[in-house]
C-alpha cells in the first residue's frame, strides 16, 4: 500500500490516498478549467476507501447532479471530487505534496482542451469523459 499525502495552499485541509490501482488523467472540460482557474486539471481517481481526510474539513459544491467538489474555505483550492453515487473520488493531482508522484495516463474532454494549450504525448485521447468513467 503506497500512502501519498497533499493538502490545500493553506495547509488548513489534509489528505491521504492509496496510490494503488489510482486512474490518473487529465481533464480538460469547462467545469474543471472554471472551478480551478487552471489550464486544464490532471486528477487521481481511487475507491471511497483509499482517500482520507486528515486535518481540517472541506466545503462542498455540487458543479452537476452527480459531482461535488470540495475546497478549503479559506485558500480556495479544490481538493478532491466526490459523486452522488460514492464510486470514487477524485484527488487533484496539484495538491499532491509531490507533484511527481503519480503520471497522467489519458486525456479526457480532449475536444474542450483550450487550443493552447499543447501536452505533446502519445497518451490515450478521448473527446468527452473517458470509456473506464463510463
Ligand atoms: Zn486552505
Ligand atoms: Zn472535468
Amino acid at each position: 500500500m503506497a500512502l501519498i499525502v497533499g493538502g490545500c495552499l493553506c495547509g488548513r485541509v489534509r489528505y491521504e490516498v492509496e496510490r494503488d490501482g489510482a486512474i490518473v488523467d487529465y481533464c480538460h472540460c469547462d467545469t474543471c478549467r472554471r472551478s480551478t482557474g487552471g489550464a486544464t486539471v490532471a486528477w487521481m481517481q481511487v475507491h471511497p476507501s483509499r482517500f482520507r481526510v486528515t486535518a481540517g474539513e472541506a466545503v462542498a459544491y455540487a458543479s452537476s447532479e452527480k459531482m461535488i467538489r470540495h475546497f478549503c474555505s479559506a485558500c480556495g483550492s479544490q481538493l478532491y471530487m466526490t459523486d452522488a453515487e460514492g464510486r470514487s473520488v477524485g484527488v487533484t493531482v496539484g495538491t499532491l505534496d509531490d507533484k511527481d508522484a503519480v503520471v497522467p495516463a489519458a486525456h479526457g474532454w480532449d475536444s474542450a482542451r483550450p487550443s493552447w494549450l499543447c501536452l505533446a504525448d502519445d497518451l490515450p485521447r478521448f473527446a468527452a469523459d473517458p470509456d473506464y468513467d463510463n
